[in-house]
């Protein structure tokens, strides 16, 4: 290896690997490109019971009916237990994939399970679909901000991100249109658009009703394929559901769902919805990658749907996560005056714009310190913006502690404001690199 290589591979920041490593000068670029998320780095701190964890989108299980999944399960194993512990199909169970018809029903979506993938989780199904579909350098557009999981699989295939702004009624279709007008000018094809319409994971917002078709339309004119993930659309805290973008062109859009949010995640169970075409080479790459997914897991969920109430159990969890919601929004209005947000009407997230002056990122470490986790804004962009915002999940802590968790926050940001004021803020960069002027801090 020649030393300009060697030194562009110690100059990544990789997260991991080092001159310690003896294979350090094996890996695949895309292996060092990878870094670790900055959420999955904060879970070590952020699980101490001492701090209150704003930061993680785990869901809030406890309400699960777990004497019901047990009985259920001992049973599946007796009666049917060669079954469920043998390997299964590429494409998944089929007794789950009628199911799953059946689970995308309420939002409008009519579908035919031989148009179904499963996978291990909706995190495998954005590694598959990337690879099948994005070579180094390929471009992806995606909001900004963008889920923090799918930028870092976006990565490992080497895909060059353009985001696209959204605001509070989702993806802005202007912006749309101008970004892949000029990527068409520059001779730059987009594979696809990446996009969480429902409860977005940061955002917290759902792109609008008038939107929708907008959105499919300029796609649909400019050839590009759109990436519909779907965790949370059926967590809408007013049972409201909204139309799924592939309901709008079924032959253009691959839709994402998971059971990880209205279910349980442990099951790692969920599901790609595409064309007869995308899905023979998605099952392709899905063999590849695990032979055949949980078949364990797969018939335990397709148990679940058949035998218990299984909207019921949304119901519950959507009023659990709106007092949880209005806790998280109320302690904002209380202790964080001066910074502002988006009042999200279902999901798990706040999007925080912290107040002028703080870096969301520089001042994790001091929270944290202080007892309380978040997410800074910066993880969930490709290109280092973000500093500004803070994502605070409200999935998880109770009601009590969110509140504590705001309640420290504002300990925190109020002290850096102080520090910033007297001293400047030294960790604070432009994207040129030059300080930001202490004027401009205030
Ligand atoms: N997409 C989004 C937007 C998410 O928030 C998550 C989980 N946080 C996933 C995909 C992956 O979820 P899972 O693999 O558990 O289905």
């Amino acid at each position: 290896m020649n030393d300009s290589r060697i030194a562009s591979k110690l100059d990544a920041s990789t997260g991991v690997g080092t001159r310690l490593d003896p294979w350090f000068d094996r890996y695949a670029d895309r292996a060092l490109g990878m870094k670790q998320s900055e959420t999955r780095s904060l879970f070590a701190v952020a699980n101490r019971p001492e701090v209150v964890s704003l930061a993680g989108g785990m869901p809030n299980i406890e309400g699960l009916p777990l004497d019901f999944l047990a009985e259920m399960t001992a049973k599946l194993i007796r009666e049917r237990g060669p079954q469920l512990l043998q390997y299964g199909g590429g494409q998944g169970e089929e007794e789950l994939r009628e199911m799953i018809v059946e689970v995308m029903r309420p939002e409008g979506i009519r579908a035919h399970p031989d148009d179904i993938t499963i996978t291990t989780g909706s995190q495998q199904a954005l590694d598959i679909i990337t690879q099948i579909f994005i070579n180094p350098g390929d471009v992806i557009v995606a909001e900004a901000p963008s889920y923090v999981g799918a930028l870092g699989v976006f990565r490992s295939y080497q895909a060059n991100v353009v985001h696209v702004p959204l605001d509070k009624d989702g993806l802005i279709p202007d912006a749309l249109e101008e970004t892949l007008t000029k990527l068409e000018r520059e001779g730059r094809e987009v594979k696809f658009l990446y996009t969480v319409p429902n409860f977005h994971n940061p955002a917290g917002v759902s792109m609008s009703p008038e939107r929708r078709p907008q959105i499919v339309e300029i796609c649909e004119r400019h050839h590009v394929l759109i990436l519909e993930d779907n965790p949370y659309g059926m967590l809408g805290f007013n049972d409201q559901t909204m139309t799924p973008l592939q309901t709008l062109n079924p032959d253009g859009v691959i839709y994402l769902g998971s059971f990880s949010k209205t279910f349980a995640p442990g099951y790692r169970v969920g599901w790609a919805l595409a064309n007869h075409a995308v899905t023979q080479r998605l099952i392709l790459a899905n063999e590849n990658a695990v032979l055949s997914p949980t078949k364990m897991g797969q018939l335990s969920i397709a148990e679940y749907l058949r035998s218990y109430d299984w909207m019921a159990q949304i119901k519950e969890y959507r009023s659990m996560y709106r007092e949880r919601r209005d806790a998280m929004t109320a302690a904002l209005d209380k202790y964080l005056p001066q910074a502002s947000w988006n009042v999200p009407e279902g999901g798990f997230y706040t999007w925080v714009k912290v107040p002028e002056g703080i870096d969301a990122k520089a001042m994790l470490p001091r929270a944290t310190t202080n007892l309380v986790a978040y997410v800074s804004g910066t993880a969930f962009y490709a290109d280092g913006q973000g500093g500004d915002h803070m994502r605070l999940s409200f999935c998880y802590p109770t009601p009590e502690r969110i509140e504590e968790g705001v309640r420290r926050l504002s300990t925190v940001i109020k002290s850096e404001l102080e520090t910033v004021e007297m001293f400047g803020n030294p960790e604070r960069h432009t994207d040129t690199g030059v300080e930001t002027p202490n004027s401009n801090l205030r």
